[in-house]
């Protein structure tokens, strides 16, 4: 048992220096670079795609209003002849008519109103889109360029990585499968999975062990895990 322990060790040496190495591939400057500039690009898709929605529903409106303007235009040309036609017979008679174009005419007067400050609002939108597009364009191209360092950057790490991971492999090889187990179930909650014996402690979470735990922790005849942390400990 002392023996595998021992190997045991070995192995959780390489396969922290695997652990540490994935985790400096992961904080690689040009890797965190891509990964904000591909945020921002997906933002500004974002932010044209929702301007896009936003001018459709505008262009239907100024669609609805341009309708309506036509139409009261006309109302107003038939009363127009109407009154040509049929010259009011007195004054109450003209008055009325009168109202009746006038009305027509402030409503029109309305829509072109409203018309022209949709129309503006489309214009703001639409130069708010090209700028999105120019901002997007630009990063698109800084991404581009960066891509090209970082996939050779990532192309050398992963040779590396590689030639860990073999490490790793080759270190495995005369450990008990049942151990190699125990040592991946406890990595997942205690990270190194093993350690070291510090006086009476444990020396991953620092606990004072029973002396009943310390005593097979010194005889190294099993793999005695912490009480607390659930490390494996074995002996200075
Ligand atoms: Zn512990």
């Amino acid at each position: 048992m002392e023996q595998q322990l021992e190997l045991l060790w070995q192995y959780q040496q390489v396969d922290m220096e695997v652990e540490r190495f994935e985790r400096e591939m992961r904080q690689s400057p040009n890797r965190q670079k891509l990964i904000k500039q591909r945020d921002f690009l997906m933002e500004q898709q974002n932010v044209v795609k929702r301007i896009e929605q936003e001018v459709a529903i505008l262009s239907d409106r100024m669609e609805a209003i341009r309708d309506e303007i036509t139409r009261l235009q006309s109302a107003v040309a038939d009363l127009q002849s109407q009154v040509e036609q049929n010259p009011p017979q007195d004054v109450e008679e003209a008055r009325k008519q009168i109202q009746a174009a006038q009305k027509l005419v402030n409503t029109i007067s309305r829509y072109e109103t409203e018309l022209t400050k949709l129309r503006k609002d489309a214009d703001l939108r639409d130069r708010h889109q090209h700028e999105a597009r120019v901002r997007a364009a630009k990063t698109r191209a800084e991404f581009d360029q960066l891509k090209k360092v970082y996939d050779v950057e990532y192309k050398k790490q992963s040779v590396e990585l590689e030639r860990l991971r073999a490490r790793v492999t080759e270190a495995a090889k005369n450990i008990a499968p049942e151990m190699l187990e125990r040592y991946k179930v406890i990595k997942k909650h205690s990270i190194p999975p093993m350690t070291r014996l510090q006086g009476d402690r444990c020396g991953g979470c620092n606990m004072s062990l029973p002396a009943a735990v310390l005593g097979q922790v010194r005889s190294g005849s099993a793999a005695v895990e912490c009480e607390n942390c659930g490390r494996i400990i074995i002996t200075q």
